[in-house]
């Protein structure tokens, strides 16, 4: 049950004096129900392993495999379609529709997938991220903090089968950042789900049952929550 899988993974960015390894022949596995933070100084290739990964970037060098499904052999439609149906993403720039009320930019990916939110799930997930009382709110009218959870909301509405996150609890107090990333370490035990977190705190890292270290572009360590299976 790997959700996702990278092999002898390159990319490289310019040429000459400006060429850069941004990653050196990264190779790693992504287990169903698994949620792995990815740490490292900046610049050390965490987004580009993750975008890669993701399929919103192409690479030089390796193989990215999503499920069975080869990225490389997608073109660029069907590439759109796979991040569609299997991928949710909570990113920095959290890419919300300004026309849109917050609840239309939850359901928005469903809408366009033409799939009917479970209203119960997206119940529990408004009310997890707290916004019951900002749901015909559109963007500009809430908070930094706020727009952040709609993300978060938007990325869990569809119960996606991976999740990519890029510091998905940055813009977040340390109270609303730990219940965000407490239900999403429920949602990927529920429903056995694969979460790939890029992330520079120690405590959304003490979510994750693995901790990757990325250094110039390399794998350099890595750590594994003990599960409860293997201390029974
Ligand atoms: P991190 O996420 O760990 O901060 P990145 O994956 O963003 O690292 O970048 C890895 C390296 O690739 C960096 O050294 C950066 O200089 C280079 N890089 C990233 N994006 C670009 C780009 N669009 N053009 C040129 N170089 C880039
Ligand atoms: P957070 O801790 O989530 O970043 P803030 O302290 O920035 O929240 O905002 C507090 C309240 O002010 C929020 O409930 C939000 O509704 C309102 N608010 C914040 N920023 C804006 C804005 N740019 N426009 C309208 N309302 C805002």
């Amino acid at each position: 049950e790997v959700a996702a899988r990278a092999t002898e993974l390159s990319k490289v960015y310019g040429t000459g004096e400006t060429r850069v390894v941004a990653l050196d022949q990264v190779s790693i596995d992504f287990r169903q129900g698994e949620l792995t933070a990815i740490m490292g100084p900046s610049g050390s290739g965490k987004s580009t392993l993750m975008h890669c990964v993701a399929g919103l970037d192409t690479f030089d060098g390796g193989s990215v495999r999503i499920g069975d499904t080869e990225l490389g052999a997608l073109k660029d439609k069907q590439l759109t379609q796979l991040r569609r149906d299997k991928i949710g993403f909570i990113f920095q720039a959290f890419n919300l529709l300004p026309t849109l009320t917050a609840l239309e930019n939850i359901t928005l990916p469903m809408d366009i997938a033409g799939r009917k939110p479970d209203q119960a799930w997206l119940d529990q997930v408004i009310d997890m991220v707290g916004l019951r009382d900002r749901l015909k709110h559109r963007p500009a009218q809430l908070s930094g903090g706020q727009q952040q959870r709609v993300a978060v909301a938007r990325a869990l509405a569809s119960q996606p089968e991976i999740i990519f996150g890029d510091e998905p609890t940055g813009n977040l107090d340390s109270r609303s950042g730990a219940e965000v990333l407490g239900f999403l370490r429920n949602s990927v035990r529920t429903l056995h789900q694969t979460v790939v977190m890029v992330t520079h705190d120690a405590v959304a890292a003490s979510y994750a049952d693995r901790v990757v270290f990325l250094a110039d572009g390399r794998i350099v360590d890595e750590m594994h929550r003990p599960t409860a299976d293997s201390v029974l």
